[in-house]
């Protein structure tokens, strides 16, 4: 771990927040599955942008016009490169992951399913990645279909496989699990959706700050992530989609941008992407997640992804050692999140106590309700770990949640 740990705490140096206090204890931030810090390079980039760079893009007559689209397409390209797809006319910029997905959804979906149609997806999908498909199927009077775990938090392949037919016209599952952690077979999935005659969407906002994807391999059709979850900022995202299927795709949404040529009557769309991004973009948005798909690669997402394992293992360790602790999600192959109750105690309680000492995690049911239907709890804790976090924040959450069933149990 030497050399590991070394370069772990350079990075935790470059993370502003972590330098303050909360309730006058050190600041143990927990709660990256819901949103990473941000490092000084992407604040200073979005500030930079802000201060000497602020213009509208794709309007261009005069220079900071053209530099801010400069920008704006390098960022484009930067994130193509990031998923591996052939060509970044494949990246449309949306609002994050949950956009990414009503634009898939109303888009593709609206002008491809019909009524008896089903779209499978999975029992630990995000509400991201369930609603939209149950708005849309009821519009169009398809089904949505959901595929089971097993106990230990991994998909059941089995039930997934009985779960496509010749009906499933959609596949939209997560690469990796908010809750459970669990890392999906993205590649088998997707192989069997296709063979089954289904398009597949990957909801990856959970799996780029953990693993390298690249969308050419997996074979999926749509893929979506958000910036914010990524070191990069709010707000921001991006939806990868095979560049033969968007060509065939409407637009989602009306407005400037988006037309080749307007008139009262009638308007023609622009070309993909730029069919799919009406109005003003979110620029410093996209130079956000520039400077931190920059940030990432600097590290190297191997060395990111080994550092979180032994983070994953020690914590687990530890955190099994309290009694009456119960995680779920135990699949050898997940992330860097822990989920846990302590039976007998409320899991919001548990957050309380555990905020008192500085520790930030989650409580409840992390959107993700039919998921805790399938577990039988309410909610639980979750803790998530990133790059900026030590032994020593794997230390003050054993202690807090020593003390939480000290004071609950
Ligand atoms: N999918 C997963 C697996 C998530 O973890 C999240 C956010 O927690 C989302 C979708 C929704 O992401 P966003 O709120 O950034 O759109």
């Amino acid at each position: 771990m030497g050399n590991l740990e070394e370069l772990f705490t350079s990075v935790r140096s470059q993370f502003p927040a972590l330098t303050q206090l909360v309730h006058g204890k050190k600041l143990v931030y927990l709660d990256s599955g819901a949103t990473t810090l941000k490092p000084q390079s992407v604040i200073d980039r979005i500030s930079h942008f802000y201060s000497y760079e602020t213009s509208n893009v794709h309007r261009g007559a005069h220079y900071l016009g053209d530099v801010a689209t400069g920008h704006f397409e390098a960022a484009r390209q930067k994130v193509a490169d990031f998923l591996g797809a052939s060509q970044s006319e494949e990246i449309i910029f949306a609002r994050g992951t949950t956009e990414g997905v009503n634009l898939v959804a109303n888009s593709w979906g609206l002008s491809n399913l019909k009524a008896g149609d089903e779209i499978l997806i999975t029992v630990m999908e995000h509400h991201g990645n369930i609603v939209p498909w149950q708005m849309v199927a009821e519009k169009v009077g398809a089904k949505v279909v959901a595929a089971d775990i097993h106990d230990n938090g991994e998909l059941n392949l089995e039930d997934f496989k009985s779960k496509l037919s010749a009906k499933t016209k959609l596949v939209a599952f997560t690469a990796s699990s908010n809750v459970l952690g669990t890392n999906t077979d993205v590649k088998l999935l997707t192989r069997l959706a296709h063979e089954a005659g289904a398009k597949v969407l990957v909801d990856g906002a959970q799996i780029v700050s953990q693993l390298p994807v690249n969308v050419q391999d997996m074979d999926c059709d749509f893929f979506v992530f958000s910036a914010h979850k990524l070191f990069g900022p709010f707000g921001f995202g991006a939806v990868y989609g095979k560049k033969a299927i968007l060509d065939q795709m409407p637009p989602y949404q009306g407005g400037g941008s988006m037309i080749s040529k307007v008139t009262i009557e009638k308007t023609t769309f622009n070309d993909v992407p730029t069919r799919f991004e009406a109005g003003t973009p979110h620029v410093e948005g996209a130079v956000g997640l520039h400077a931190a798909l920059d940030f990432v690669e600097k590290i190297g997402l191997d060395k990111i992804h080994a550092y979180e394992m032994e983070i994953l293992k020690s914590a687990t360790e530890k955190l099994l050692a309290i009694p009456d602790v119960k995680i779920f999600g135990t699949s050898s192959n997940k992330g860097a999140i822990l989920s846990f109750n302590l039976k007998g105690a409320h899991h919001s309680d548990v957050a309380q106590i555990l905020d008192q000492e500085g520790v930030a995690v989650r409580a409840g049911h992390h959107c993700t309700q039919p998921l805790m239907a399938r577990l039988g709890v309410p909610g639980t804790v979750r803790a998530s770990f990133s790059v900026y976090n030590n032994h020593e924040d794997i230390d003050a959450l054993v202690k807090a949640v020593a003390k939480a069933r000290e004071m609950l149990l």
